[in-house]
């Protein structure tokens, strides 16, 4: 006898939950399409699950729960067109370990794995640097199931305005079904991490960013600590490999990253006054490193300590500013947080509901522990984000709503007549879609 499937959902940061739902696993598109269908008939609404991993509401369901564990796996490989086809429930760590086992990589992406492709793509997930750093610029391809029940696949050459608007989607204008990514042969990347000073970091910025394919740093609030990362393609030749040895991976990524940092921070809410000499001596812990895995292995680390998330994009030479902003505020403020500020670039992309349509952006993310109250920090960092033109990330927390939303996407109305067409009576909608997109 199988068990019955829980009726109750939460997210990965337990900021939304949702219960009394009609959870349903299809195996394929026939079956989506069935549930919208009555779903529809009934004046009901369907949500496809991803992992969860958005802090936002974007994934909370309100009636019927489709979940993403029948729908997974790589469909088809085309080694001529250089593209890659799974279905959509896929997560992006088997996606990534079924790549490299065919000698294949994604371009580019976050810096976790454990998301599905459809959740991913849908809320404009990105990395840093390279010549796409969102997913969603990587999609060549889809297949959705729409509000009305229509299987429709899309591509450059069959319904290409589907395909151009709902590579970011936001689960708003059908249930995807397979999604196709270009690919390309699997690469090996050098990592270089290093601390450096606040002051040398900003100075250093724009030349480390032309200079590497791939920069992220991390800023420790109460401390002039920067971590810096940089990763630099080393080609196709997979002897070069120089990975961490294992101890090291462990202890860096396991131990102080995970384990002793969720620990600290842990503790750290119920003694805020300790979080600034905390944060330098966290800061310090991490030194130099450097070493050659394939791509995935350097671009991605598991994350167990969980947190809650605002990301804002900004445009690439507002960026710096907007930081030094945000930092001013915050050393004026009072507050106290204990995990670092991230800071990422990304080339502008084609894709209408992404984060970087058509502008270089700067990403700044800030960060607290699940058990802080985010609300004070975050609203004083959103307000200079705001003020520069920021476009939130649509899986991270933040305020706008739609007549926010407008000014900062000139594609915004092309959307919103597919979402028209697609999904007439709404079946995808949910509280957030109603805040950002209107009902
Ligand atoms: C620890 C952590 C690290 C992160 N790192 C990064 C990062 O480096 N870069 C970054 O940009 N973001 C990052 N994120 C955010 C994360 O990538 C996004 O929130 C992403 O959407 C999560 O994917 P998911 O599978 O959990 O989707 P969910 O959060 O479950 O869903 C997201 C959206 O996708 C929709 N969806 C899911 N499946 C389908 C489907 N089949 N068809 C249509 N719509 C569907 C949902 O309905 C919802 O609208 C991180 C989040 C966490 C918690």
């Amino acid at each position: 006898m199988s068990t019955p499937l829980p009726s109750a959902w939460r997210n990965w940061s337990g900021l939304e939950s949702a219960s009394g739902l009609d959870v349903l696993v299809p195996a394929d598109a026939a079956e989506i399409a069935a549930a919208v269908t009555r779903a529809r008939a009934a004046g009901r609404t369907v949500k496809a699950a991803g992992t969860g991993h958005s802090f936002t509401g974007i994934a909370t369901p309100r009636h019927v729960h489709l979940r993403p564990e029948g729908m997974r796996g790589i469909v088809a490989v085309d080694r001529d067109a250089m593209t890659v086809t799974a279905l959509a429930g896929t997560q992006l760590k088997v996606l990534n370990a079924e790549l490299a086992r065919l000698g294949l990589s994604l371009h580019n992406m976050g810096d976790i794995a454990e998301q599905t492709l459809a959740g991913a793509i849908s809320t404009g997930t990105h990395g840093t640097g390279g010549r796409a750093a969102g997913l969603a610029a990587q999609v060549v391809g889809l297949e959705l199931v729409t509000g009305t029940g229509e299987v429709l696949r899309a591509t450059a050459t069959e319904n290409p305005d589907v395909l151009d608007l709902a590579r970011v989607g936001l689960g708003a204008l059908g249930v995807l079904t397979t999604i196709t990514f270009a690919v390309e042969p699997l690469f090996l990347l050098r990592a270089e991490e290093q601390p450096m000073s606040w002051t040398d970091a900003l100075a250093a910025f724009d030349d480390l960013t032309a200079a590497h394919d791939h920069v992220d740093m991390y800023w420790f609030p109460h401390s002039d600590r920067m971590l810096t990362k940089r990763n630099t393609r080393m080609g196709t030749d997979l002897d070069g490999a120089a990975p961490l040895p294992r101890w090291r991976a462990w202890l860096d990524d396991d131990l102080l990253s995970n384990t002793v940092f969720g620990a600290q921070t842990a503790a750290l809410n119920t003694t805020p006054r300790a979080i600034p000499a905390a944060n330098r001596f966290a800061s310090r812990l991490l030194g130099p490193r450097t070493y050659t895995d394939i791509a995935h292995k350097v671009f991605t680390t598991e994350r167990r300590v969980v947190f809650r998330e605002m990301e804002y994009a900004l445009p690439r030479a507002a960026g710096l500013e907007a930081l030094r902003e945000c930092r001013t505020a915050f050393e004026r403020s009072g507050l106290t947080v204990s995990f670092p500020v991230e800071i990422r670039v990304a080339p502008a992309d084609d894709v209408p509901l992404s984060t970087s349509y058509d502008r270089d952006s700067l990403y700044l993310a800030f960060h607290t522990h699940r058990r802080a109250d985010h609300r004070a920090y975050f609203a004083l960092m959103e307000s200079i984000l705001r003020a520069h033109d920021g476009r939130p990330h649509w899986g991270k927390l933040h305020t706008l709503e739609t007549a926010d939303v407008a000014p900062l996407y000139p594609r915004l109305p092309d959307f919103l007549a597919l979402r028209d067409r697609l999904d007439p009576d709404r079946v995808f909608t949910n509280a957030y879609l109603d805040r950002v997109l209107g009902g």
